[in-house]
C-alpha cells in the first residue's frame, strides 16, 4: 500500500484508549474551581471592590480605575495561587475564532523579581494586532486596535493563563469584533422586551436572553487525518469517495459510545466543568464519528463565551487521545454535515421565561406577544436573518436534503399554528366580539400545551415549548454572528409591538383588547414565514417561493443584504452597529469567503496532481506491463483476452485528462477572479466559476479512487477516517 497511508493506518491502529483528566470526587467538587467567580472575588477584594464588579456585571456599571486596581490585585493573587504565570485579554476577532495574546506576570524592580499586573492591565490591552481582518476600518497607521475587559464575563484560568474574556475595538472606538454588537444587541432587547412585558407586569425592570448552545463535531484520528492535506489546510475532504457504507443503517445515531470516544468526552467534560461550562449530554450523532454535546442554557454572553472555550479545550484535550475534532459544518460529502442548535428564549428579571405559555388568560396574552413579535422579526428580516448563518463552510451543508432549508420559516407545532390560525381568521369579525373570543382560544392553551409540541426537525426555526431552536447556525461558528442579527430584529419588533398598542389604547381601548388585536395584526402580516410541513421537500421549496420568502442560494450574493436599507436603518435604529461597521462587516465577510474557497481551490488542484495522479499513472503502467505479458503468451488473442485492461486503462485516461484540463481552468479561473479588484465581485465570480470547476476535478478524482488499485491509493480513504 501507499506508503504514506500505511503508515498513518499502522499508527492510527496503535492509538490506544486512555484517560489523561481524572479528578477525584464527584464533580460538584471541582465544578467552577477555575473560574474567578463572584464567590471566590468575596474572598479577594473589599466589600466596595466586589460590589463595583457586581455592579458592572448586572447593569453594567462603570468601573473606576483605582477599584480597578483593588480587582486586578485580587484576580493576581487568586491566580498566582493556582499557578498562572500569564495573562491575556481574550477575544473575538472577525475570523469567528477566539484571539489571545500571553503577557507574563513576572517584572523586575530594583534587581528583584515580582508579579506585576494592575488596574489598567485588566482594563485595557492593546494587542495591535492588525492583521485581523477589520472591513477597512483600520486603514490608517494610527489606527489600533484595543482590547477592553468585558465584566460580564468572569476570568478564569487556562494552562497556566489568566483568561480576561474581552472586546475588540479600533482606537476610534468602532467595533472589530462579534461581542461588541452583541452586547449592544441584548441591551436593544432587553429594553425592547421590558417595555412590552409592562404591558402585563410593571415591576420588570430588564430582560435577559438565555441560550442553549448544542454542539455537533467529528472526530478523526490524529495519524489519518495528518495523512489528508485537505483535513490539514481545509478542514474537510475536498476530494474523497463515500464509503459503502456510512449512515444508511442509522446505526450510529445514539448508539453505544465507542471507548476510545468515551474517554475523550469523559476528559473534555471534566476540563469543562472545572471552568464551570455545565455540559448536560453526549451522544453520537447520525453520522459514523460524529458526535454532539450540549450544556444547560444559561444568559447568552455566557453562553456564547463558554461554547467558544469548549472549542479550545475539546481541541486541547483531544491531542492527548490523538484525536482531531472537525468543527467543519461539512468535512465528508455524502454524511451528514454538523450545526450548533441555537436553543434562545427570554427571561425577566423577576424570572418569567417570555416564551413560555402559562396558566392564565393574562399570561398567556404575554405568551402570545412575545410569540407574536418574534413570527413578525423573522418575517420581515427572514433573508437577513439566514444570511446571519451563512459561510463558505456552512453553504456546503445548508440547503441539503439532511439539514435546514436555506429559506427561513418558523415552524410552531400543531396546537400553536392552530390558535394562531384561529386568531388570525377573526380579523373580520367585530374587533370587540373579536378580542373576547380570543382570549377565550387563549384559556385553552394550557390543557393541550406544550407536552405536544411535535418535533419538526426539518424546519431552521422551530418552537420547542418554551423557547426557539434556530438549527441553521454552523458548527465551527461563533453563535454571536448570528445572535445579534436575531436579537435585534427581535427588538426592533417589539418596539413595534409595543408602539402599536399604545396607539390603539390612545383611542380607548382597553390594554387587553389592544394587546389581542395587535397579536392579531402581527400574525396576519407575518403569517407566510409560518410552515408546518417537510422543509427539506421540493413542494416547500416552491411554495415558499410563491409566498415571497428569498432563499439564500449563493453566499455573496446573499452578503448584499447588508446593503441594503432595512437592514442599515435597522443596526442604526437600535444603535447596535453604525453604517460603516455593517460596511466593514460586509467586506470582512467576502474577503473571507474568498481566502477560504483559494485556499481549498488550491488544496484540490495540489492533491490531483500531487497524489491523484501520480497513482493513477502507476497503476496505469502496472495494466499496460500486465498487458504486454499477456501478449507474450497468448500472442495476438491478448486482445480479446485484456478487453477489461484497455476499458480500465481507457477510463483511468480519461478521467486524468479531465483532471488536468480542469485543474489547469481552475488556476486560469482565479487568475481572473484575482484580478476583480472589488472584494465583493470577486466572491461571486469565486462562488460561481471557481466552485463549479472544483465539483468537475471533484467528480474525476474520486471516479478514480473508484477504480485505481486500493493498495496503490496515496490518501486515507472515507471508511477509514469514519470507522475506527
Ligand atoms: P435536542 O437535541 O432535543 O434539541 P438537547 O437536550 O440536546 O435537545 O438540547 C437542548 C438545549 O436547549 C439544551 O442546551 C438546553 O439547556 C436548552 N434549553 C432548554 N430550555 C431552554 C430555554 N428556556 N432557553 C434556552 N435554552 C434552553
Ligand atoms: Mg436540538
Amino acid at each position: 500500500m501507499a506508503a504514506f497511508r500505511q503508515r498513518a493506518l499502522n499508527e492510527a491502529a496503535s492509538h490506544k484508549t486512555e484517560r489523561f483528566y481524572v479528578e477525584d470526587g464527584p464533580v460538584s467538587h471541582y465544578f467552577g474551581r477555575n473560574v474567578f467567580d463572584l464567590d471566590k472575588m468575596r474572598g479577594y477584594m473589599s466589600q466596595q471592590a466586589y460590589e463595583a464588579v457586581l455592579s458592572a456585571v448586572k447593569f453594567g456599571g462603570k468601573i473606576d480605575r483605582e477599584v480597578a486596581n483593588e480587582i486586578a490585585s485580587g484576580m493576581k493573587a487568586w491566580a498566582i495561587e493556582n499557578g498562572a504565570t500569564h495573562y491575556t485579554h481574550l477575544f473575538q476577532p472577525l475570523t469567528d475564532a477566539t484571539a489571545e495574546k500571553h503577557e507574563a506576570f513576572i517584572a523586575v524592580k530594583d534587581g528583584k523579581p515580582f508579579e506585576k499586573f494592575n488596574g489598567s492591565a485588566l482594563v485595557q490591552q492593546e494587542p495591535d494586532a492588525s492583521s485581523f481582518p477589520n472591513g477597512g476600518l483600520r486603514n490608517t497607521f494610527e489606527a489600533r486596535g484595543y482590547s477592553a475587559w468585558d465584566p460580564s464575563s468572569p476570568v478564569f484560568l487556562l494552562d497556566g493563563t489568566l483568561c480576561i474574556p474581552s472586546v475588540f475595538v479600533s482606537y476610534t472606538g468602532e467595533a472589530l469584533d462579534t461581542k461588541v454588537p452583541n452586547l449592544k444587541s441584548l441591551q436593544a432587547l432587553s429594553d425592547a422586551a421590558t417595555s412590552v412585558a409592562n404591558l402585563f407586569d410593571e415591576s420588570v425592570k430588564s430582560v435577559e436572553v438565555n441560550l442553549g448552545l448544542e454542539q455537533e463535531y467529528f472526530l478523526v484520528d490524529e495519524s489519518l487525518y495528518s495523512a489528508r492535506p485537505d483535513l490539514v489546510l481545509c478542514n474537510r475532504t475536498v476530494i474523497g469517495h463515500t464509503s459503502a457504507k456510512d449512515q444508511q443503517l442509522e446505526d450510529h445515531y445514539f448508539g453505544a459510545i465507542p471507548s476510545r470516544v468515551s474517554a475523550f468526552m469523559k476528559d473534555f467534560e471534566t476540563e469543562a466543568y472545572k471552568l464551570g461550562i455545565l455540559l448536560q449530554t453526549r451522544h453520537n450523532e447520525v453520522a459514523p464519528n460524529q458526535f454532539e454535546c450540549a450544556p444547560v442554557f444559561c444568559s447568552a454572553t455566557k453562553a456564547i463565551d463558554q461554547n467558544m472555550m469548549l472549542m479550545i479545550i475539546m481541541q486541547k484535550v483531544a491531542e492527548k487521545h490523538h484525536l482531531k475534532v472537525i468543527f467543519h459544518e461539512k468535512p465528508f460529502d455524502g454524511v451528514n454535515g454538523s450545526g450548533k442548535h441555537c436553543n434562545w428564549s427570554m427571561v425577566t428579571d423577576t424570572g418569567v421565561n417570555l416564551l413560555s405559555p402559562g396558566k392564565t388568560p393574562n399570561k398567556n396574552l404575554q405568551f402570545l406577544s412575545f410569540y407574536a413579535a418574534v413570527v413578525h422579526a423573522v418575517y420581515e428580516h427572514h433573508f437577513l436573518l439566514m444570511t446571519s448563518v451563512a459561510s463558505l463552510s456552512n453553504s456546503y451543508r445548508l440547503g441539503g436534503h439532511e439539514a435546514p432549508p436555506a429559506v427561513m420559516s418558523i415552524f410552531s407545532g400543531s396546537t400553536l399554528y392552530g390558535i394562531f390560525k384561529a386568531i388570525e381568521n377573526m380579523e373580520t369579525m367585530p374587533e370587540s366580539e373579536a378580542g373576547l373570543e380570543s382570549i377565550k382560544i387563549v384559556n385553552s392553551i394550557p390543557e393541550i400545551f406544550p407536552d405536544n409540541t411535535d418535533r419538526n426537525r426539518t424546519s431552521p426555526f422551530a418552537f420547542t415549548g418554551n423557547r426557539f431552536e434556530f438549527r441553521a447556525l454552523g458548527s465551527s461558528m461563533n453563535v454571536a454572528s448570528a445572535t445579534y442579527i436575531l436579537n435585534a430584529i427581535v427588538a426592533q419588533s417589539l418596539r413595534q409591538f409595543r408602539k402599536e398598542v399604545d396607539a390603539l389604547t390612545a383611542t380607548g381601548e382597553d390594554v387587553s383588547t389592544a394587546v389581542m388585536n395587535t397579536v392579531r395584526k402581527f400574525i396576519h402580516e407575518s403569517k407566510d414565514i409560518m410552515f408546518e410541513g417537510n422543509g427539506y421537500s421540493k413542494e416547500w421549496e416552491e411554495e415558499a417561493g410563491r409566498r415571497g420568502l428569498r432563499a439564500v442560494r449563493n453566499v455573496p450574493e446573499a452578503y448584499e443584504v447588508y446593503h441594503e436599507k432595512k437592514t442599515i436603518d435597522l443596526f442604526s435604529e437600535l444603535g447596535i452597529l453604525a453604517p460603516n461597521e455593517v460596511e466593514a462587516r460586509f467586506e470582512v465577510l467576502n474577503e473571507t469567503y474568498v481566502k477560504k474557497l483559494q485556499i481549498e481551490a488550491r488544496v484540490i488542484g495540489d492533491i490531483c496532481l500531487n497524489h491523484v495522479l501520480p497513482a493513477a499513472v502507476r497503476y496505469q503502467n502496472i495494466l499496460i506491463e500486465n498487458v504486454r505479458g499477456v501478449k507474450e503468451i497468448f500472442g495476438e488473442e491478448y486482445k480479446s483476452l485484456c478487453s477489461s485492461e484497455f476499458a480500465t486503462l481507457k477510463n483511468i485516461s480519461c478521467l486524468t485528462n479531465a483532471i488536468s484540463r480542469d485543474v489547469e481552468a481552475l488556476v486560469e479561473a482565479r487568475k481572473k477572479a484575482n484580478k476583480i479588484e472589488d472584494i465583493a465581485e470577486r466572491a461571486k465570480v469565486y462562488s460561481h466559476e471557481v466552485k463549479d470547476l472544483m465539483d468537475k476535478v471533484r467528480y474525476s478524482a474520486d471516479h478514480l479512487e473508484m477504480v485505481v488499485d486500493d493498495e496503490m491509493w496515496p490518501l486515507p480513504k472515507y471508511r477509514e477516517l469514519l470507522f475506527f
